[in-house]
């Protein structure tokens, strides 16, 4: 099954539009598809509906910010009801901070010298509501401050740097609980991207359990192929199903292309046969 679960689009921080993101995924033959915007589900009709039409079985998706031990965590849900309120609330409230934030940052900025980073990142961000990093990273490329996005990150955009703002995102129990009693299972995302002592990871993936969540991303375009061996482990070790997702944000930004990624090893239990009457069979 060529599952995948973890994508952006415009509605986020993405560059294409879900029904380009549809079109994408089916092209590159990917069998099951979900939209995960950040903190956001504006797009999940768009999707589902694109989906259909293209005879591809969709899931509804999106990536929750949480901050874990003053660490920004994600948390993906997956099969969750898109109408349910609490979730949408909860997700309202979980990005509602970030236009503050944005300002915040371009000051940090200014200071440096770079000026009007709000309103250039603001021109990039499909969804003013959802304006984030990776919007400031692409006005910083596009005026020549930096060469590519990663190097925005390393030099403004991370702890430490001129344009970091510490952020409070939602808490890790109430992320899962919006998701598992909106019906839809919560995953853990790329946890190789988490700077975590041995003792910190354990604390989060057991907390994560204690809330009900049940999944963990295995393979991802966010991890070697050494994390995702690693991983596959820690999921069987705690029980967890395993998801697999691209986490594409556009092409030329993204290394990984929708659908193009490592099957999930054998002996892991996919997350997608838990959620069998979840999916929207196109048609
Ligand atoms: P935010 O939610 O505003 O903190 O932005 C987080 C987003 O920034 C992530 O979802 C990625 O899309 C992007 N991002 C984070 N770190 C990096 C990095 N080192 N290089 C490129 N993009 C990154
Ligand atoms: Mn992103
Ligand atoms: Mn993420
Ligand atoms: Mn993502």
């Amino acid at each position: 099954m060529n599952a995948d679960l973890h994508c952006h689009s415009a509605v986020s921080d993405g560059t294409l539009q879900p029904e380009a993101l549809a079109r994408r995924a089916k092209a590159n033959g990917v069998d099951l598809w979900a939209l995960t915007d950040h903190d956001e589900i504006g797009g999940q009709q768009r999707a589902r509906e694109a989906a259909g039409a293209l005879g591809l079985p969709y899931l509804s998706g999106t990536e929750i910010s949480v901050t874990f031990l003053g660490t920004t965590v994600h948390i993906v849900g997956l099969g969750f009801d898109p109408d349910d309120t609490q979730l949408r609330d909860g997700l309202a409230a979980t990005r509602g901070g970030r236009r503050e934030r944005a300002l915040e940052m371009a000051a940090g900025l200014a200071k440096v010298g770079i000026r009007d980073s709000f309103e250039g990142a603001l021109a990039y961000a499909g969804n003013p509501e959802l304006i984030a990093r990776t919007h400031f990273a692409r006005y910083l490329v596009e005026t020549g401050v930096c060469s590519d996005t990663s190097e925005v990150f390393r030099k403004y955009l991370t702890e430490g740097k001129p344009g970091f703002v510490p952020h409070r995102w939602a808490a890790l129990a109430d992320a899962v609980r919006w998701i598992r009693e909106a019906g839809g299972i919560a995953v853990i995302a790329h946890p190789a991207r988490y700077r975590f002592t041995a003792n910190e990871e354990a604390a989060l993936f057991n907390e994560f359990i204690g809330h009900g969540g049940r999944g963990v991303e295995v393979v991802t375009g966010s991890h070697t192929s050494a994390e995702a061996t690693r991983y596959a482990d820690v999921a069987l070790e705690y029980g967890l199903l395993a998801s697999r997702g691209s986490d594409f944000h556009g092409p030329g930004e993204s290394h990984t292309d929708l659908g193009a990624l490592p099957a999930l090893p054998a002996k892991l239990t996919p997350v997608w046969t838990a959620l069998h009457d979840r999916i929207v069979q196109p048609g």
